[in-house]
């Protein structure tokens, strides 16, 4: 044997199986790791760099089954936001996932991503994505232009995505509420199977969110079943996760079933007073389904607030025909009273998250145009000027074209624990990495916050098993062939972490900080964190699945 590019030398080997940890060294040659024998690589030729791990955990490097990251490398011609063409926030943006140790991201969900789209639409929808990431980031017809696009944009960590059912059915009926004809549905899933063939990870949907939510289930189904032939999951954030919670868990069980696709529930949650506690009743259900023999999984993040547009506190009939029609209607005091009503009194089949929680739990997260409403919630902005909470939230709608993110303090730890503890759920930041603000700092935290908070601090989780669903886990359900573990011949992407230190310390005040205890982050065969900071290589790429 010659020697490694790379030796991370004695470190406690947590290889991503969920097996308990032991003494081993790591060797990386052509972005290929081996495992050794502690010692072992001394007496075969020894390294060009050498990793002292004395002390430290060596894992694979996370997998971050949730993202929304589709476009911020896009943001910047220079990938990082150098050039200042996101406002300079753009650096800490695209720097936070590969600082938590997270080597590679799943974009597309929630419905929601940057394909794909027929070509006389792709206009219209670049200027919506303009406004929903924050910047130019382009919309494309396939995975393969989505994939070209990121191809030209160096980058620390690797990504990958979904296909969003939401942005699929803009791409070919665009944000209108009605079902999609016959021939539309054949072209959605025309589209869907050209990007699954590329290698795009799967179909994902956001029923709670428009354009989404206007499709019924058999459009639903159609779907899925061609995820289901290419043998990828159906990646779903149900159509409701609040008091109807349970209802929407049944129908993304009917979707599975009569599709044969395999079942991914997003950021699992059970939100508002009226759900609270209904994990308890979930959970058990995704159990017995597994024990039937169903593939069924979840994700989740460590946290009990969420993150999404203030459009989303609308009903849907308000969003009918995109932001544009959005606004209008914002604009008619008749249309806004509508809006009230139907907030205090619901509307069948959508999830009414002002109703289930009140103004006073969403805080402003993004306004550019209004930094000082951020940090705040509506009803504190409301009250201080005197004005009815809708009316606030849709004069602030107004004058921000229609994007304000928000964030909603809508559940309670307990559930919050449940759902991590469950045997079958997996980790995802949920990050919306989006310039200006004060985002969810589950972008910078996530990973460190399950490692210290929730296994070191709390014993929630073995570290083991916090780590494999972190990695192997999620490798195996997105099918990351190759990742997620570290055995001789596996991609070279670890993580070196203090499992003493290691703490997550973004806020929602400073959500951009980067955690403590994350010493050392390889991808792709190349150190891209040394001692917690950014080396400045790039040898992320798109993964065609
Ligand atoms: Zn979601």
């Amino acid at each position: 044997m010659t020697g490694f590019d790379l030796l991370i030398r004695g470190g406690l080997l947590v290889d991503g199986t969920g097996r308990p940890g032991r003494p081993a060294d790591v060797g990386v040659a052509a972005g290929r790791l081996t495992v050794l024998a502690p010692g072992e690589a001394l007496r075969t030729g020894g390294a060009a760099e050498v990793i002292d791990a004395r002390g430290r955990v060596v894992s694979p490097g996370f997998v971050d089954v949730h993202t929304h990251s589709d476009g911020v490398t896009l943001l910047g011609r220079s990938g990082d936001g150098s050039d200042g063409s996101d406002g300079g926030s753009g650096r800490a943006l695209v720097r936070a996932s590969v600082l938590q140790g997270v080597t590679t991201e799943i974009c597309g969900n929630c419905g929601s991503g940057l394909f794909p789209a027929l070509p006389e639409r792709l206009p219209a929808m670049r200027a919506e994505a303009r406004i929903t990431f924050g910047g130019d980031v382009g919309v494309y017809a396939d995975f393969a232009g989505f994939a070209a696009a990121h191809a030209r944009v160096p980058r620390a960590n690797h990504l990958t995505s979904l296909v969003g059912h939401g942005t699929l059915r803009a791409g070919v009926l665009g944000p209108v509420d009605r079902p999609a004809r016959p021939a539309e549905l054949r072209t959605m899933c025309a589209l869907l199977d050209a990007s699954l063939s590329q290698g795009a990870a799967g179909l994902s949907t956001g029923l709670i969110y428009t354009p989404g939510s206007y499709a019924g289930t058999d459009e639903v189904v159609a779907l899925a079943a061609v995820a289901a032939r290419h043998g990828k999951p159906y990646v779903t954030h149900l159509r409701d996760e609040m008091s109807r919670v349970e209802e929407a868990l049944e129908e993304a069980i009917e979707i599975s079933r009569r599709s044969g696709a395999a079942l991914h529930v997003s950021h699992h949650k059970t939100a508002g007073r009226y759900a609270w506690g209904r994990t308890e009743r979930t959970l058990p259900r995704i159990a017995a389904l597994r024990a039937e023999g169903m593939d069924v999984t979840c994700d989740v993040y460590p946290y009990t607030a969420g993150s999404t547009a203030l459009a989303a506190m609308l009903p849907p009939w308000a969003n009918d025909g995109g932001l544009g029609a959005l606004t209008a209607r914002l604009g008619d005091p008749a249309e806004r009273d509508r809006m009230r009503r139907a907030i205090a009194e619901g509307v069948p089949g959508w999830e009414n998250t002002v109703g289930n929680g009140g103004w006073d739990r969403i805080s402003i997260a993004c306004a550019p145009r209004h930094p000082l409403a951020e940090g705040r919630t509506i009803a504190d902005l409301a009250a201080s000027a005197g004005a009815d909470p809708l009316d606030m939230a849709a004069d602030l709608l107004v004058a921000e074209a229609g994007e304000v993110t928000i964030i909603s303090h809508s559940m309670v730890e307990e559930d919050v624990r449940r759902v991590l503890a469950a045997p079958y759920t997996m980790i995802g930041s949920d990050g919306v990495p989006k310039p200006g603000g004060r985002p969810h700092p589950r972008w910078a935290g996530t990973f460190p916050r399950v490692l210290g908070r929730y296994v070191r601090e709390l014993g929630l989780l073995g570290l083991e098993e916090a780590v494999h669903k972190m990695t192997g886990m999620a490798a195996a359900r997105f099918g990351l062939t190759g990742r997620g573990v570290i055995r001789d011949g596996a991609h070279a992407d670890l993580v070196v972490f203090d499992p003493a230190a290691v703490a997550d310390l973004a806020t929602f005040t400073e959500p951009l900080l980067p955690p403590a205890g994350i010493d050392v982050v390889v991808a792709g065969g190349q150190v891209v964190v040394r001692d917690g900071a950014e080396t400045g290589a790039r040898p992320g790429s798109v993964l065609a699945l």
